[in-house]
């Protein structure tokens, strides 16, 4: 089990549920995600949702189950960590941590996940505020670095525009200008600015296209009954139709998916 999200070369699939939900879901995820010769899953614990009426997540318990499945099945796990309260033990349950787009500029949570992952070098995904210049991005994940944890890799997921056909933006510019102004690797989250599940196919195959280090699909075993974001999720099947389709696409501009 490799527990980096990036290697030269290689697109790491960051895939899984909007939410963890519970053991028999994460448990056949983890077993496709397996199959499919991936290394992560990813799977939300505490979810930071638009309205406090929304599912909330499982917290603790959830990243236990999470932590658990991917044992069985030899993925890292990545959860989100929503403020410095759970730090410590979403790093000593999970394998990487995530900062969503509403934390991006949540100072002292990045100081705190900065130090606290400092000697285990835990991987940290850094997602960029939905409304931030990639200046700002830029200059706020020097929090988590200074820290003193390099292993850091930024996360575009769509910006907040006019725009109301798509969930969020997707500004897929985001991929080439951060190899030019960053050394840090660039995921791109295809899920959140979809917002459809139809849409994910050609937004996967652009951020390859584009250059990314690591891609963000969401994958539930059964989208319609998701407590979280159910229309962006892809079926398993789904899922691994696109997988074959992107290992291709990599496969030709010198890359693999892993
Ligand atoms: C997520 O990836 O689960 C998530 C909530 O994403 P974002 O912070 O980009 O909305
Ligand atoms: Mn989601």
């Amino acid at each position: 089990m490799s527990t980096t999200f990036y290697e030269e070369n290689t697109v790491t699939m960051l895939a899984g549920p909007c939410s963890i939900e519970s053991a028999e879901q994460m448990e056949e995820v983890s077993a496709a995600l397996e199959d499919l010769g991936l290394h992560w899953i990813r799977g939300g614990a505490f979810k930071p949702r638009t309205s406090p009426y929304s599912f909330q997540g499982l917290g603790v318990e959830g990243m236990q189950i999470m932590a658990d499945a991917g044992r069985r099945h030899h993925l890292a796990t990545l959860t989100e960590v929503v403020d410095t309260a759970c730090v410590e033990t979403t790093t000593a349950l999970v394998d990487g941590l995530q900062i969503g787009t509403r934390n991006m500029a949540n100072f002292e949570l990045l100081k705190v996940v900065g130090s606290a992952t400092a000697e285990n070098q835990k991987p940290v995904l850094f997602k960029r505020g939905m409304a931030a210049l990639i200046d700002e991005w830029l200059s706020a994940a020097e929090y988590l670095t200074m820290g003193g944890n390099p292993n850091v890799m930024l996360c575009e997921r769509g910006l907040r525009t006019f725009e109301t056909a798509t969930r969020f933006t997707l500004d897929i510019a985001a991929v080439p200008v951060i190899h030019k102004r960053s050394l840090l690797p660039i995921c791109v989250d295809v899920s959140h600015p979809a917002g459809q599940a139809d849409l994910i196919p050609a937004l996967a195959k652009a951020a390859i296209a584009a250059g990314c280090d690591a891609l963000m699909i969401e994958v539930h075993p059964d989208p319609p009954h998701a407590k979280s974001d159910g229309p962006q999720q892809l079926t398993i099947p789904v899922f691994a139709e696109l997988l074959t389709e992107l290992r291709s696409l990599a496969a030709a501009l010198g890359k693999t998916i892993r």
